[in-house]
């Protein structure tokens, strides 16, 4: 259990997030961010950090994880709260104002406003099939960090996109990589997975990992093949990449207006109906609404300016240009 406050909470530390973090530092306001994934990026991060993004305004080309690293670069002067692996649950507005959030994990946010980045909703990993017995040993959703894999013998499992990005990254360091998809095509890129089958990472398909074994840490997985042959390899850890279920979760009772029962209407000033409480990104609606990561990071500025005067109502809805500010924090090393 521990409180938090500031004056402004961003929901969803996504790509939209982020950058509303940064705005928020921009404007002067003590800014935390929380999200239900333990790493930030959202989207981007969970389903596609290798791709590269073309149509991200002055950056021809970017990987995701690129992207992810340069918002957080450019919100860390700043200094805002992560509160990662922790969902937010419940808001209220107090009688005094102040808008209460609290987390799965126990935490009380205290702060003068919201913004909901909460793009698609909360994200679950889709857990390895039953009976695998992981123990939660070398088991992990995301790759946050290869060189944390170097010299490992990595069993990644799945089709897509992601799996096969996983597996191709890791191979050049890792000592194997045994990537295991219960079909014989894959949802990934075609490219993607010809790069796969050309590399050394060893593949299997019709099969699904059946065990884990290994105490205290993980020796080898087994992996039955449709049929039921079995076939025994090294694995130090695993890598399941089976996709997430996102679903709106506990934003949907927070007292805004909903369209479809998975979106926030917001008005041009990115307000919900309750006061307090902005949104940006793919979680809101509107008629007309562009669901891309450029149009989000034009609604958070907008957001978080709006939520500035919320706060502080003598305060102007124009930032002023940063190209004016002789901010040392700001200036890249
Ligand atoms: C495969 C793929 C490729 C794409 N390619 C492009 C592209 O080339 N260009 C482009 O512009 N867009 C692309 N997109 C879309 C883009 O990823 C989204 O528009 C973008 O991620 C939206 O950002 P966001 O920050 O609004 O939401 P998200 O990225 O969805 O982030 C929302 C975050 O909020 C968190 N969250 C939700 N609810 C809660 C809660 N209650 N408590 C705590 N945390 C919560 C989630 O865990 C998540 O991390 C692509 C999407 C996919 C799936």
């Amino acid at each position: 259990m521990s409180d938090v406050t500031v004056d402004l909470l961003v929901v969803g530390a996504g790509p939209v997030g982020l950058y509303g973090a940064f705005y928020a530092g921009l404007r002067g306001l003590r800014v935390a961010l929380v999200d239900s994934l333990s790493e930030a990026g959202g989207q981007v991060a969970a389903l596609y950090p290798e791709k590269l993004i073309y149509d991200i305004a002055a950056l021809p080309a970017v990987k995701g994880r690129d992207l992810v690293r340069s918002l957080v670069e450019q919100a860390a002067p700043y200094d805002p709260v992560y509160l990662l692996g922790q969902e937010a649950r419940t808001f209220e507005r107090q009688a005094d104002g102040t808008c209460v959030v609290t987390t799965s994990a126990g935490t009380t946010v205290r702060c003068g406003a919201v913004v909901v980045t909460g793009g698609i909703g909360t994200f679950t990993p889709r857990p390895l099939p039953a009976g695998t017995g992981h123990l939660g040993r070398g088991l992990a959703y995301f790759v946050p960090d290869p060189s944390a894999h170097a010299g490992a013998d990595v069993v990644v499992v799945g089709g897509g996109d992601s799996a096969l990005d996983w597996a191709l990254m890791l191979e050049p360091i890792a000592s194997s990589v045994t990537l295991v998809h219960r079909r014989k095509e894959f949802r990934a890129h075609a490219a993607t997975v010809a790069a796969a089958h050309a590399s050394r990472v060893r593949i299997v398909t019709d099969a699904q990992v059946s065990g884990l074994h290994g105490d205290p840490v993980l020796e080898h997985a087994v992996i039955t093949v449709d049929g039921g042959a079995e076939q025994v390899v090294p694995c130090s850890a695993v890598i399941a990449a089976l996709g997430f279920k996102a679903n709106l979760g506990p934003l949907r009772d927070w007292g805004a207006e909903l369209h479809d029962n998975r979106h926030l209407v917001v008005d041009s000033s990115m307000r919900t109906n309750v006061p307090g409480l902005y949104a940006a990104g793919d979680i809101t609606d509107y008629e007309g609404k562009v669901r891309l990561i450029s149009v989000g990071f034009g609604e958070v500025a907008t957001a978080v300016n709006n939520a500035a005067v919320f706060l502080d109502p003598g305060a102007a809805l124009f930032p002023g240009h940063s190209s004016d500010l002789d901010t040392p924090a700001l200036v890249p090393a």
